[in-house]
């Protein structure tokens, strides 16, 4: 579904550089559920945003479902994005003065679907993840887990094949962080490609894949049941 390598970037600020990635290669199969762990500066989030087409890498090459990604036309990168990626934040980036149902078919409504449909799938995706009741209610009246799950069914709105995730329990207490990740895992298990970044261990364990970045470089990449074996003995 998604293989990178040797990707590389670098920020510029005035005459100043700083090489955040430098040369990362890894892949991931569809229906994977993988996370990418590192401390604060890492790269995890320039690495997810490239992943999300939302950034372009300096070098390397990234090839999702087998296209190149590069130098693509805004049009075709948006058919792309729009098919292939659902994104997830710590912060939600709901829309405040819209409601649930609402801001779960804002995607629907980009990509021109008319409003019976648009608003049957939301309220579908809604359902999924167990906020039908709350289709009317603002972000405001919502808790964060009760946010981050309209951010969830928003995401899931347009079908995509792979998630993408940028510390999407960030912000939530860690009984909420939990609960999120089961979801995430429930998911993912229907069939669903998903990525997330996070700098916990806990939230990474509840993953299947661990890709630890440090310094601009991946320094493991395991299977989450190899690492606890290895834990344990
Ligand atoms: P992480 O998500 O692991 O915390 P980031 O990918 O956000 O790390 O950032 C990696 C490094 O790149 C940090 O030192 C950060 O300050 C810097 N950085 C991130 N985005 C930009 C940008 N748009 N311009 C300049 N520097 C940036
Ligand atoms: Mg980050």
């Amino acid at each position: 579904m998604i293989e990178i390598t040797n990707l590389q970037k670098s920020y510029v600020t005035g005459n100043t550089s700083l090489h955040v990635l430098k040369g990362i290669d890894f892949s991931v199969k569809e229906g994977e559920l993988v996370s990418i762990m590192g401390s604060s500066g890492s790269g995890k989030s320039t690495l997810l945003n490239i992943l999300g087409m939302l950034d372009e890498a300096d070098q390397g090459t990234y090839m999702l479902d087998n296209t190149p990604i590069k130098n693509l036309n805004e049009k075709i990168a948006a058919q792309y994005r729009n098919k292939f990626l659902g994104f997830i934040f710590q912060s939600f980036n709901l829309i405040n003065y819209k409601t649930a149902v609402d801001n779960v078919a804002l995607p629907l409504y980009y990509q021109k679907v008319g409003r019976k449909e648009r608003d049957e799938k939301a309220m579908h995706y809604l359902e999924k993840v167990g906020l039908a009741d709350w289709a009317n209610h603002l972000p405001n009246q919502l808790s964060g887990g009760q946010k981050q799950r309209v951010a969830i069914a928003r995401a899931l709105a347009s079908d995509p094949k792979v998630l993408l995730a940028d510390e999407p329990t960030g912000a939530l207490d860690t009984k909420t962080s939990y609960e999120v990740m089961e979801l995430i895992q429930g998911i993912n298990e229907e069939g669903r490609t998903i990525l997330i970044v996070t700098h916990e261990p806990d939230i990474a364990e509840m993953t299947k894949r661990v890709v630890n970045l440090k310094d601009g470089r991946i320094i493991d990449d395991r299977l989450v049941n190899q690492i606890k074996a290895s834990a344990h003995v």
